[in-house]
């Protein structure tokens, strides 16, 4: 049986204090909660790591970055490195999430860089894949998708990829309010496991955990979450309120497979 995930990205939203404060109120919110059931990731913007850490500090909740560059340390002005994430008390960290393909030259060569670099330091990455709409219209998005998680994935094996999330995320459902229907979700996540059973192995495919992201809100997660290969969410915009994003973990944590 595979524990679902929820993550929250909280983009590039929240200033130290504001995210200092959601941390607190999720933290309330999840006090009672039964990790047993559901494992939750809140990703802050860099400058709110360390504070969120220290909120965090002996809970059950993760916390993840939303990018990372693939050196140790260097001469890369801007960048930021696996060692330092795991510094500033990081577990996780979103890699190749569809904004950093969209708006930063982000590719799946850049995104298999940045996997290793995140293993190799022990940190959790959550793998984004998924189409756009005009690839969807124009019935591309299986193709779209197998070149996401082969190039993604070049030279990880089977052992490293069980250490990893694969987050499906339509792009065309992310930020629009438009979330792809249940159905649809599920034939992407089939597919995505069925090709990690041709890639790898049917115990590795049958383990790995893939998200659904792109519009996640209270009213969908239990329809989303309770077919058989969806196995949590990446919520961005719910993620930023604590009466949303403490209703989509607690119901998820509720839903048996
Ligand atoms: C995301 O940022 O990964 C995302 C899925 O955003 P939203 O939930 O707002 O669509």
């Amino acid at each position: 049986m595979r524990k679902s995930i929820i993550a929250g990205n909280w983009k590039m939203y929240k200033t130290i204090n504001e995210a200092i404060d959601l941390a607190n109120g999720l933290k309330r919110e999840f006090f009672k909660l039964d990790f047993a059931s559901v494992d939750v990731v809140l990703c802050p913007v860099f400058t709110a790591l360390s504070e969120v850490a220290e909120v965090l500090n002996e809970t059950d909740i993760g916390l993840g970055a939303q990018d990372v560059y693939w050196q140790d340390e260097g001469a890369f002005t801007g960048e930021i490195s696996p060692v330092m994430l795991k510094d500033s008390g990081c577990q996780y960290v979103i890699i190749g999430h569809s904004e950093r393909r969209q708006f930063f030259g982000e590719t799946n060569e850049t995104v298999n860089k940045k996997i290793k670099a995140s293993l190799k330091h022990g940190l959790t990455p959550i793998i984004c894949v998924g189409e756009n709409l005009q690839e969807r219209e124009s019935n591309n998005t299986f193709k779209v998708i197998q070149d996401h998680i082969k190039g993604s994935l070049q030279d990880i094996s089977a052992d490293d990829l069980l250490k990893t999330v694969i987050a499906y995320e339509p792009v065309w459902a992310i930020g629009t309010g438009k979330t792809a229907t249940p159905d649809q979700t599920q034939e992407v996540h089939k597919y995505i496991r069925d090709l990690l059973r041709k890639m790898y192995n049917q115990e590795t495919a049958d383990s790995i955990r893939i998200q659904y992201g792109g519009s996640v809100k209270p009213e969908n997660i239990i329809e989303l979450i309770s077919k058989s290969d969806v196995d949590g969410a990446l919520v961005g915009g719910a993620s930023l309120k604590v009466e949303s994003f403490s209703a989509i973990v607690i119901q998820a944590s509720e839903v048996k497979k």
